[in-house]
């Protein structure tokens, strides 16, 4: 095997490389990875936080797409023959063609530039997921696990619960990457429901009522709604059209979603 170029990480992939050894260790004991599941990680880089993973499961499935930083991943990670890397952008992966023996298990720190669209896309598989660790900007995961209420709450925090029971674990600061990024970041972990306890009739009409709901954060959702929503409608609901967007709950839009969908 020919040796890898030194790598200077680029910044249009969002990479931060973790170099903190304690916070890895914090990382993979969340994770507590057990031999024989299938963990894929997006993301590997140099292979951080792969290394922690495939010494307890002995096999993983690796989706990264700098092709310059392959080579250098599979020296640091020769031991692991089934290592599995996956030259891919993660965005459009079909993450289902790795659940074929059962659910997968998704972690990974993220290119902080594509979290947000690549956290929608990996939700279109939640149904195949066991869990998913991400380390993530710190303002993402306060939008993501955010209650009714709070001024982060919105369409990602009610899309992300509408599918996943989501924790905040803990804080990173910069100084545990290189280069440093310019934002704290958290470790989130999201657990897809088993059974989810509201179901929507049509999911795309979930994500227009999420995404119209929370158009103008601090306008009513009678004006939100106009044109969508009238107040028989509201009333039906029993949901009171004066409110901001801000105080309904994962629940109450799954109920807009439904009516709306019965309306079509
Ligand atoms: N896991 C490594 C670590 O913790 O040191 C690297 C993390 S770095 C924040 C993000 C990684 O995601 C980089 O390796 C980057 O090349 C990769 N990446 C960026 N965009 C990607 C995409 N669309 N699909 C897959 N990997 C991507």
């Amino acid at each position: 095997m020919s040796k890898p170029q030194p790598h200077k990480a680029r910044k249009r992939f969002g990479q931060n490389f973790l170099h903190d050894v304690g916070i890895i260790r914090r990382i993979v004991a969340c994770i507590a990875p057990k031999e024989g599941q299938r963990i894929v990680e997006i993301g590997p880089g140099k292979g951080a936080l792969t290394e922690g993973i495939i010494s307890a499961t002995k096999r993983m499935d690796v989706v990264e797409l700098d092709r310059d930083l392959i080579p250098i991943l599979r020296v640091n990670l020769f031991r692991y023959p089934d290592l599995t890397v996956h030259e891919a952008d993660a965005m459009k992966f079909d993450f289902s063609t790795l659940a074929t023996e059962g659910n997968i298990r998704v972690v990974g720190n993220l290119p902080y530039n594509i979290s947000t669209p690549l956290i929608f896309h990996l939700l279109s598989y939640a149904e195949k997921i066991d869990d998913m660790h991400f380390m993530l900007q710190k303002e993402v995961v306060v939008r993501l696990a955010a209650r009714p209420g709070d001024s982060l709450y919105g369409r990602l925090s009610v899309m992300a619960q509408y599918y996943c029971q989501v924790e905040s674990l803990f804080i990173v600061g910069p100084e545990s990457f290189d280069p440093p990024p310019k934002v704290d970041s958290a470790i989130v972990r999201m657990t897809p429901h088993k059974t989810r306890p509201f179901v929507a009739q049509d999911l795309k009409t979930l994500e227009d009522m999420v995404r119209i709901g929370f158009h103008q954060r601090r306008k009513t959702l009678r004006n939100n709604y106009k044109g969508v929503l009238n107040d028989a409608d509201f009333e039906a609901l029993g949901i009171d059209p004066s409110l901001r967007p801000e105080r309904l709950d994962v629940e109450d839009f799954v109920n807009i979603a439904n009516l709306v969908s019965q309306k079509d």
